[in-house]
């Protein structure tokens, strides 16, 4: 592909309205262009690299036995109600806007596909004999992200491949865990091959949603997640699932008195900490819900954060919303900012593990403009239940003992065992070998393909430009010719170009009228992995430059060696 007759737009300043390193470079290199928030053109030379991530899903998927169908972006509200997922989505559910009650205000745009998938499950399979199966697409999902940000990695119009997996059985040969693992292997496939450095973690899959979840994390300051894993690697989780070690008790038994103190407007841990002089690590923080209806009180240490995820599991409920304030005066007989669970009997309280082995602790005193000092779990509240209900922090160990260290991460995909969650609200079932009907048990597998370009260019940039790896670079060589009036150059360039083309790689040849050093630098900028430089003064001693952009190194080779050291090097 010659440059004069490809589009490519290559800028030199850092747009100011990007701060990750990839959205930084995916503009300057001219691969994205936003058009409204959260949605964006793949220009040619990007929509190359989105392709290739494509072919590598789909051969994966193929490989593992998946089929390809492709759905509707527009989905009935019909079936979404069946589900009871238009309220579960809330903002995330784009809806059209219809006049009255015409066929748009009956649609949704989908978000991910487990209903219409679901539908199909119903209408075409049911009997043992055509399950397992699993169908998969590659398709744009819409979403109201309430803040679409950094470049591509989140946006509310994107590509993904889900895949649905339909099952009679979960273990056992055909079933779900079977179907499960496939796709897991498929999965750690399509990440080496796109050559992103990943790691596979334990998630949270909800109260229902069934018992198995595991999301791939790529490390990068960009995401928005948390991976939690020790030093050696025994242990890694996503920040919602990460469990931690008991803390021990550092009690010295000699626990003050319970007292009664005036903190008059002080509601805060930080407000009351900074009047009292206590460490927030001293204090118990009281957060009242309301679980699946009822109200229900979580205590963590005043430097912890209730982890929702967690309290879900533990509490064995469906949804936690915060409570209103007058429900929070009703319990406490306080204003908000008071509570405390001395004396809070009749109202259902989880402890998190480190309140359990707390000391003299601060908290309110359900009185307002209150706390309690010297307040000694056991002996001045009772504690029912106890748990892991928090997020884990630095200075936490894993359960094996090893320190937990922390690092942002972005979620590229994510493999999930959902049950029978759909197929049973949506009636898809299937007769067994007697004749007896069940709901069909199913796994969903998701990949955003946008997300791992973005993210292969957050793990492998520098100052220069992207670095990409060869199997998704829009072009794996380019030959840069340097004196283009020059007709040896051009021929040796040309020949050095359709040589490699007839090899299989794709090759962009910088044809254009241009000093070398704009040439090197938009080279380095689009992160091409191998470049060629053809020029006057190297034919003059017979040689031509390969330089490998991922360590800068050069080597002269007569321009017949060049393409055996070139396919040598991309091999
Ligand atoms: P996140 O927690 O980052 O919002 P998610 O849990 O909502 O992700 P899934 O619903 O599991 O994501 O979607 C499957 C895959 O789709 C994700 O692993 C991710 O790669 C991609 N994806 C999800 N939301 C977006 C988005 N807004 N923009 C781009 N890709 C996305
Ligand atoms: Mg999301």
């Amino acid at each position: 592909m010659r440059w004069t007759q490809f589009f490519i737009v290559t800028a030199k300043e850092t747009p100011s309205d990007a701060v990750v390193p990839s959205h930084q470079l995916m503009l300057r290199a001219g691969l994205i262009r936003q058009v409204v928030a959260g949605a964006y053109t793949y220009l040619p030379l990007g929509l190359r690299s989105l392709r290739k991530v494509e072919a590598i899903v789909r051969e994966e998927m193929n490989r593992a036995g998946a089929i390809e169908l492709h759905m509707p972006a527009m989905h009935p509200i019909e079936l979404w109600e069946q589900t009871g997922r238009v309220a579960a989505m809330g903002d995330v559910l784009l809806r059209l806007h219809g006049r009255g009650e015409d066929w748009r205000s009956r649609t949704v745009l989908g978000p991910t596909h487990e209903e219409i998938i679901t539908e199909h499950a119903r209408t075409y399979l049911n009997s043992y004999k055509q399950l397992p199966v699993n169908f998969y697409q590659i398709q744009t999902k819409f979403r109201g992200e309430a803040r679409p940000k950094s470049g591509v990695l989140r946006t509310r119009e994107f590509l993904m491949k889900d895949a649905y997996s339909f099952h009679t059985c979960k273990e056992g040969p055909g079933g779900l865990d079977e179907g499960y693992q496939a796709m897991y292997d498929a999965y750690c496939r399509i990440f080496s091959r796109c050559g992103l450095p990943y790691v596979a973690v334990e998630a949270d899959s909800g109260p229902i949603g069934g018992d198995a979840s595991h999301e791939f994390m790529v490390e990068t300051d960009a995401g928005e997640d948390f991976l939690v894993k020790t030093d050696d690697g025994s242990y890694a989780a996503n920040l919602e699932r990460a469990e931690v070690a008991p803390v021990a008790d550092a009690g010295d038994g000699q626990d003050e008195p319970l007292k009664l103190v005036s903190t008059p407007g002080h509601t805060t841990i930080e407000q009351v900490s900074t009047l009292l002089g206590c460490a927030p690590s001293k204090m118990i923080k009281t957060i009242i819900y309301v679980a699946d209806g009822a109200p229900l009180i979580a205590l963590v240490r005043g430097d912890h954060n209730v982890n929702e995820a967690k309290l879900k599991r533990v509490a064995r409920v469906l949804t936690l919303e915060p409570a209103d304030p007058a429900l929070i005066k009703n319990l406490t007989e306080a204003e908000v900012g008071y509570a405390g669970p001395v004396g809070l009997s009749n109202v259902r309280i989880i402890a998190d593990q480190a309140v359990t082995v707390m000391h003299d602790a601060v908290t309110g005193a359900n009185k307002t403009d209150h706390h309690l000092t010297g307040v000694n779990p056991g002996r001045d509240f009772e504690i029912r239940e106890a748990a892991d209900i928090r997020d884990a922090v630095p200075g936490d160990r894993a359960k094996n003992g090893r320190p937990l260290t922390f690092r942002k991460c972005i979620e590229v995909g994510h493999v999930f065992k959902l049950g029978t969650k759909y197929s049973v609200a949506m009636g898809a079932e299937f007769l067994d070998e007697k004749g007896a009907s069940h709901p069909m048990i199913m796994g969903c597998y998701g990949i955003g393909l946008n997300r791992i370009v973005a993210a292969a260019i957050e793990a492998s940039h520098d100052a220069n430009g992207i670095i990409w790896p060869a199997s998704i670079a829009p072009f794996r060589v380019i030959v840069c010719s340097l004196d283009v009036r020059e007709a040896e150059v051009m021929s040796v360039s040309q020949k050095l170009h359709d040589e490699l083309e007839s090899a299989g790689l794709d090759v962009l040849w910088d044809d254009r009228d241009q000093r070398p050093g704009v040439k090197f630098k938009d080279a380095d900028l689009i992160g091409v992995p191998v470049r060629i430089t053809v020029g006057k003064k190297g034919l003059a001693e017979g040689v031509v430059e390969v330089t490998t952009r991922k360590d800068g190194q050069i080597r002269k080779l007569a321009p017949e060696q060049a393409r055996a050291e070139i396919l040598r090097l991309l091999s």
